[in-house]
């Protein structure tokens, strides 16, 4: 029996399109600007999901006309180097954007390097000015993840405003800055975590659930109340005991898509937002630097 995608949130549909009309911009911005905007991904050591998301980024760079400035380190680089690499790139009038790849090997403290790059050009939206900017409403880079999240929301006319949307999960990548956006659109907010009391009561009277826990099958059918949007932030990798893995959310999908309005697929939902949200950042940063050479 075919699959039912009716109540699909297209997220890799929604970015294809988000990506050409991307492209479009570049085309049009590069002459009067007089050069591509840039992005420059920091990866060090060679973890295997960090080499993979690196090249999905350089990728997606290529398909829209970013140039991509890849610096790959060794893991046993130290603090000094790697910030020396970031002032040299936040001087750099080529580079519009700058990520560094996380997780990082244990030596090294990600948040002090974070601190690192230019608000202008933290297109991640990591740094404290831009998390200060999102908690006071004011504009500014947004985190990726997030940000895909409300712009498939909006795509898709989920109604915000008195709705009670509950957040599962408070990482700073995540969790929090997705809570602060869906109070921004004025929804009634519910964050939840590994230490809240009985999940479930809490995701029953919610209209709209986010998932971003890491945790497959945590968000069953009996946890989720007849047509609400449930969107599924994690990515597990589950082996089948065949010597064969796939990719999944936190939700239990067969079970919770009868149930929901509207769902993500894991993958093909969040995830090909996520990267999406990172090239219009980087276009976004370099229109922002350049707006005298087009009158924008
Ligand atoms: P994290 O580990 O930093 O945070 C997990 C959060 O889940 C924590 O705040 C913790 O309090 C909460 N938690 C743990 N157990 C819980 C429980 N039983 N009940 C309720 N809350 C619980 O993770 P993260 O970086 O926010 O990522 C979460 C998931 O989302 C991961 O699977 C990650 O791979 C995925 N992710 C996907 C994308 C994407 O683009 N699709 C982007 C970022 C992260």
């Amino acid at each position: 029996m075919a699959a039912d995608s009716s109540n699909l949130l297209d997220g890799k549909g929604l970015a294809q399109q988000i990506q050409l009309e991307l492209k479009r911009q570049v085309q049009d911005l590069k002459t009067p600007i007089g050069r591509p905007p840039g992005l420059a991904v920091l990866m060090v050591g060679d973890n295997p999901a960090s080499a993979a998301y690196v090249r999905n980024k350089e990728r997606a760079c290529e398909r829209v006309g970013i140039a991509s400035f890849g610096h790959h380190f060794p893991a046993d680089i130290s603090f000094d180097e790697l910030q020396q690499t970031i002032h040299a790139l936040n001087a750099n009038p080529e580079v519009d954007g700058i990520l560094v790849q996380l997780p990082l090997p244990s030596h090294l403290d990600a948040t002090a390097l974070l601190y690192e790059i230019h608000p202008d050009k933290d297109v991640d939206g990591l740094h404290p000015l831009n998390l200060g900017r999102l908690v006071r409403g004011e504009s500014g880079l947004r985190s990726c993840t997030p940000a895909g999240i409300m712009r498939m929301l909006a795509t898709y006319n989920v109604d915000l405003p008195g709705k009670h949307a509950i957040v599962i999960g408070r990482s700073i990548l995540v969790g929090k800055p997705i809570a602060l956006m869906l109070l921004a659109a004025n929804a009634t907010v519910t964050l939840a975590h590994s230490h809240t009391q009985s999940l479930a009561t809490l995701t029953q009277t919610a209209d709209i659930i986010i998932a971003a826990v890491g945790r497959p099958g945590l968000i069953t059918a009996e946890m989720v109340q007849s047509q609400a949007v449930v969107i599924d932030v994690g990515i597990n990798r589950q082996e089948d005991g065949a010597g064969k893995s796939r990719l999944v959310g936190d939700v239990d999908f067969a079970s919770v898509q009868p149930i929901a309005s509207l769902i993500t697929p894991v993958p093909g939902g969040v995830g090909p937002m996520t990267v999406t949200m990172l090239l219009e950042n980087t276009v976004w940063s370099y229109s922002q630097r350049h707006k005298a050479s087009y009158n924008g």
